[in-house]
This record gives structure tokens, C-alpha cells and sequence, in this order.
């Protein structure tokens, strides 16, 4: 089975095929919540290159897609339209104190809120929330804040969702333990993955052995997918490199039964052709 990775970039307002995730343009929109119109930058939507461990694109100006923010309100647009019911209910989110006293965090943190608030499902508010670690992580506590309620939900869902969102959470468990620097707890969790189903011989449980090889180093920084693949190049190179010897090895056998054909060596061996 080919394992994927649920990468929610964000809500795309505007599709244009062929365009980078770095491009954006500006419109003029009006906040649902409070009606103010203002101009957004919004991301054209674009292929999917390189990204982290944790998800985060990889490159200049690499992070989850923009979302419209209100200048008046701080409601932050997360889809259009908004159905009336949920909207009814996002009015009352802006209007709150809890609302509104994190009005200077990331616009995904704000997100995450009002999926809170909404009863959104908890893989939804654990992707918020890790969207909005790559938006705080200049911020230490803003970034440990973001990664254990991302963390929260990941759990929440790596019991409860379908087989694809589980498998996404329990391998982004094992990276915002190690991340939050959790080694013991990333190190039991990641080990019990191995034994599951989903983790065995592909490119998760390659994610796996390199996260585990990550915590015995007691390494908590970023990462990214390319070096696990870079992880498995000294063994597979092993194994080539083995391959290839018991092929030459072979082809020498057979020329000294076959009396003796020419070896490479010899051909070019200085002291032949001086004879
Ligand atoms: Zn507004």
C-alpha cells in the first residue's frame, strides 16, 4: 500500500494550475463576521516540493498558505462562504475575550481556536496548530504552546479517526514528542510502531527508524523527508556495493575456468605490453 502524507497546506481561495506556493496576489474581501472589506494576499496554488518532518514546505517563503485576516475583527477567513449556521457561530467566537486576548498570534493559531470552538474534527485542529508551529517558531513558548496542543489532537486522533488520518497522527506523535524534546516517551512511541501494520517496509517506516535514530541523539531540531532518505543510502549502497563484488568475483571465476580470459587488470597492465 503507497503511504501518503495529508498535507493540508491551508484553505486554497484561488487555483491557478502551474503556479509556485511562493506566489500570491492581492484581493479585496470583505470579513464575513464584521463586513469590513480589506485586501488579502493570497497564495495561487502551486506543486508540492520538499518539506519537513513536521509537514512544513521546505524553500524560500515556505509556509502554510495565507489566510485573510480581519484588521478589524482578527476573525481569520478559514474557508468562503461560510455556511449561515457556522457563521452565526463564528460571531460569537471573534466576539469572545478568549477570542480576542490572541489577537497577536499566528493567523493559524487563531484558526485552531475557532475549530476548537466549532467542533471541528480533531485531525482539522491538530494540522492548525501544527501550521501554526512553522508560523511561531521563532517564538519558543508560542512554539511549545502550538506543538502540545497539536500534540493533544494528533492523540485524540490517532485513537478515534479513519486509517489514513491515524497513521499521519501516530507518526506526527513521534515527531512533536521528539520536537517538544520528549525523548523517552517519542523513543516508546516510535519503537511501537514498528510492530503495526501501516509501518513495515515503506516509506513511514523509513520516517520511523530515522525519528528513532534522531531521539538516540537527543536531537530536537527540524528536519527534513530528504535526509531520511539519505538515512537509507549507507545500507542500500551496502548492499550494492556487495552485489557488485559477488558479480566481479563471479565474472573472475568463470574467466579462469574458461582458461584464463583477460582480466581488466591485465590488459592494461604496463608490464604485458612491454613483452
Ligand atoms: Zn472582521
Amino acid at each position: 500500500m503507497t503511504k501518503r502524507l495529508i498535507l493540508i497546506l491551508g484553505f486554497v481561495f484561488i487555483a491557478a494550475a502551474g503556479a509556485s506556493a511562493a506566489q500570491f496576489i492581492e484581493r479585496e474581501l470583505p470579513c464575513p463576521v464584521c463586513g469590513k472589506v480589506f485586501y488579502a494576499k493570497l497564495d495561487l496554488s502551486g506543486s508540492q516540493g520538499e518539506m519537513r518532518l513536521d509537514l512544513k514546505p521546505v524553500g524560500p517563503e515556505a509556509g502554510p498558505w495565507r489566510l485573510p485576516d480581519c484588521p478589524r475583527c482578527g476573525f481569520v477567513i478559514y474557508k468562503l462562504p461560510i455556511p449561515a449556521a457556522e457563521l452565526a457561530k463564528c460571531r460569537e467566537i471573534a466576539a469572545s475575550e478568549e477570542y480576542k486576548k490572541d489577537q497577536a498570534r499566528s493567523t493559524y493559531f487563531r484558526v485552531g481556536l475557532i475549530y476548537e470552538k466549532l467542533g471541528k474534527s480533531a485531525f482539522s485542529v491538530a494540522n492548525s496548530f501544527l501550521k501554526a508551529s512553522w508560523q511561531e517558531e521563532a517564538e519558543a513558548a508560542r512554539l511549545k504552546e502550538d506543538q502540545e496542543l497539536s500534540l493533544k489532537y494528533f492523540t485524540v486522533c490517532a485513537q478515534a479517526c479513519g486509517a489514513e488520518e491515524k497513521e499521519n497522527s501516530q507518526l506526527l506523535i513521534g515527531e512533536l514528542l521528539r520536537r517538544l524534546g520528549r525523548f523517552e516517551e517519542a523513543r516508546a512511541h516510535l519503537a511501537g510502531l514498528r510492530s503495526l501494520k501501516g509501518f513495515q517496509k515503506n516509506f513511514f517506516a523509513d520516517i520511523v527508524e530515522y525519528q528513532l535514530s534522531l531521539c538516540s541523539q537527543l536531537d530536537s531540531a527540524p528536519h527534513e523527508m530528504a535526509e531520511v532518505r539519505d538515512f537509507k543510502k549507507p545500507l542500500l549502497e551496502k548492499i550494492k556495493n556487495k552485489l557488485n563484488n559477488i558479480l566481479r568475483d563471479l565474472a573472475g571465476l568463470a574467466g579462469y575456468k574458461a582458461g584464463g580470459a583477460p582480466s581488466a587488470r591485465k590488459m592494461y597492465s604496463p608490464d604485458l605490453d612491454a613483452q
